[in-house]
């Protein structure tokens, strides 16, 4: 582990003469006005110049305004003469460059430094020439004294950035001035991880540095090697206990990291470095090289999105983090989430990957025409998961075709035919896989969870749940004064209320060295809570400390479970532990806390 402390003395201003066969790219960081300045650099080759700025970002399937965020756009010659231009649509400018050997584009962008930091994704940012996104970029930046910037692409000797095409550049976001960084090694590789926003002093990096190697290592293993030269984790740190969003890239990923890095922020950390592969490299062919200009039209993004959310639940229980009762949460949310959607049974995945670009009229929604791809694709994932490995008697499953498209599509190679993934599941499993890809994945209704579940020894049922009722839900601002209460009950509006801070639970003191440690712990203390017994905790008011004794009644509620069923065989456990890795029932630490997290405030 190396703990790097930035924001130290030397300058990071980084000039590099640019090379002229190269479009160039100067970022200038203006904190103080709140906004980047963009010169770009184009040796010309035609009388007209046409420049654009993309509609839309790879991942997030919604087209977007970028085109009124570049402003007080303008165009010189190399003589510094000002060159005239035509706007046929929003986002195109038609420089005319006629006897002029390079254009210069001048614009700014607004961005907001946080806590000292700046952050920008590709996209809105740089325009690119049409026609001429193969060429090759050349970023550098104009710093303020003491900033440096982190990024996916290598740094070269000069302080420049060279990306192979705008693909690469659009693809690589930036962090740059006050932010805290730490690195790890794995296979060889250097690997960032940054931190920004006014909460990064509270996160746990140790425990988040274990989180990432452990995903980086397990993708790695389940990949045979990482298709980078460095890896980039850009997290700003937001107020949640859990959960978050986030935005692959190629050699890195942006992401919304829960302070409290509950058990879903390893789901999602897991979700954006899966992409790596699948979605960056094993890609269907309207995914890259892109056309920004419009959204793309792929079936497969049930599989690209949803199956690699299905693999970001699978591996961490595969490989350990997570005992096996954390996946079957998973099942049981997914199962939820798309049964709640009467929708499935008009829209098929496929069309609901295809079509996405006609939801939220005709700008897309990144989920989904009609049905979430992420929940419906997960669920297919399993189904498939389980149809090949029943139908070779555990000899193959949906990994073998995962690595087969990676096979297929890796080292630059162009995209996937979309029926690549129903080819390569009848080659290991045979007809009857096709039999299953066409029903489930190009027709509409319910997916057969339980039928396939039970082949793995295991039952999802409704049962009753009788949970403890604590009557209030809690947050953690700072780690050593307790839990805040966010809300409080009507039911214990006497003895309690919201703004409180709770500094004892059951004899446990409610204070740790970090909201990560503090949220593991309050959340196992509360959940060794029994139903009809007497809970104890101590609450610092406005008049000091004050005991307070409840007693616990019950909710009760019906919900989905799946467990291991009585009927299960060997030859079921044996399937069951090639698929979920070595049998580990329960998780002890982290994991089984996922329910708790619902009491937890948002
Ligand atoms: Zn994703």
């Amino acid at each position: 582990m190396r703990t790097i402390r930035l924001l130290i003395g030397s300058a990071a201003m980084a000039f590099a003469a640019l090379c002229l066969a190269d479009i160039g790219y100067k970022v200038k960081a203006l904190p103080e006005q709140q906004r980047l300045e963009v010169t770009m650099t184009v040796p010309v080759t035609s009388s007209t110049t046409a420049l654009q700025v993309p509609s839309w970002s790879p991942g997030a399937y919604v087209l977007r305004d970028f085109a009124s965020g570049i402003r007080d756009i303008r165009f010189t010659s190399e003589a510094g003469k000002e060159l005239a231009f035509t706007k046929p649509e929003a986002f195109t400018w038609n420089v005319d460059t006629a006897n002029v050997k390079a254009l210069t584009a001048t614009y700014w962008v607004a961005n907001n430094p946080a806590d000292g930091a700046m952050h920008y994704s590709g996209p809105p940012t740089y325009l690119y020439v049409v026609d001429r996104k193969t060429e090759p970029c050349l970023l550098t930046f104009d710093l303020p004294h003491g900033w440096l910037a982190v990024l996916g692409i290598d740094e070269r000797r000069d302080g420049s950035y060279r990306a192979e095409d705008y693909d690469v550049l659009a693809d690589n976001p930036v962090t740059m001035g006050d932010f805290l960084m730490d690195s790890y090694s794995a296979r060889g590789k250097p690997h960032y991880i940054v931190y920004r926003g006014r909460l990064k002093q509270h996160i746990d990096r140790e425990f988040v540095m274990r989180m990432c190697r452990q995903v980086t290592e397990s993708q790695a293993e389940f990949f045979g090697g990482l298709p980078y030269s460095k890896y980039v984790w850009h997290f700003s740190v937001s107020p949640a206990m859990s959960g978050g969003g986030g935005l692959e890239h190629l050699s890195s990923t942006q992401i919304g990291l829960a302070v409290g890095v509950g058990p879903s922020t390893m789901y999602l950390c897991a979700h954006e470095f899966f992409h790596l592969w699948n979605v960056k490299r094993i890609r269907s062919y309207p995914l890259g090289p892109f056309d920004y200009t419009q959204l793309p039209k792929t079936g497969a993004l049930w599989w690209l999105e949803g199956v690699t959310d299905y693999y970001a639940s699978l591996l961490p229980t595969r490989t350990g983090w997570f005992g096996r009762d954390e996946f079957y949460r998973q099942v049981e949310s997914n199962v939820n989430r798309t049964r709640s959607n009467e929708e499935r049974l008009k829209v098929s995945p496929y069309d609901a990957s295809y079509r996405v670009g006609e939801a939220n009229n005709g700008r897309g929604n990144s989920s989904g025409f009609g049905v979430n791809y992420y929940n419906t694709g997960w669920l297919l994932g399993l189904c498939l998961d389980i149809e090949l490995r029943t139908a070779t008697s555990g000899k193959r499953s949906l990994d073998d075709v995962m690595r087969a498209l990676y096979d297929q599509c890796k080292d630059g190679r162009p995209g996937f035919e979309e029926e690549s993934i129903r080819r390569e599941l009848v080659r290991f499993g045979a007809e009857k896989l096709g039999e299953a890809y066409d029903k489930w994945v190009m027709q509409p209704g319910e997916l057969p969870v339980e039928q396939q579940l039970e082949k793995m020894g295991l039952s999802m049922r409704l049962r009753m749940a009788r949970d403890p009722d604590f009557g209030f839900s809690w947050t953690i601002d700072d780690p050593s004064a307790g839990l805040r209460l966010t809300t409080v009950d009507p039911s214990r509006a006497e003895v309690l209320k919201a703004g409180e801070q709770v500094v004892e639970i059951a004899g446990v003191s409610m204070r740790s060295a970090t909201i990560r440690s503090l949220r593991d712990l309050a959340s196992q203390v509360l959940a060794r809570q029994q139903v009809g017994t007497e809970l104890s905790i101590v609450v610092k008011g406005e008049d000091g400390l004050r005991p307070v004794r409840m007693m616990l009644g019950s909710k009760v509620a019906e919900r989905l479970r799946v467990e291991p069923a009585p009927y299960s065989n060997p030859v079921m456990q044996r399937l069951r532990d090639a698929w979920l890795g070595p049998a580990r029932e329960k998780t002890e630490a982290v994991g089984s806390l996922a329910r708790l997290e619902l009491r937890e405030a948002a």
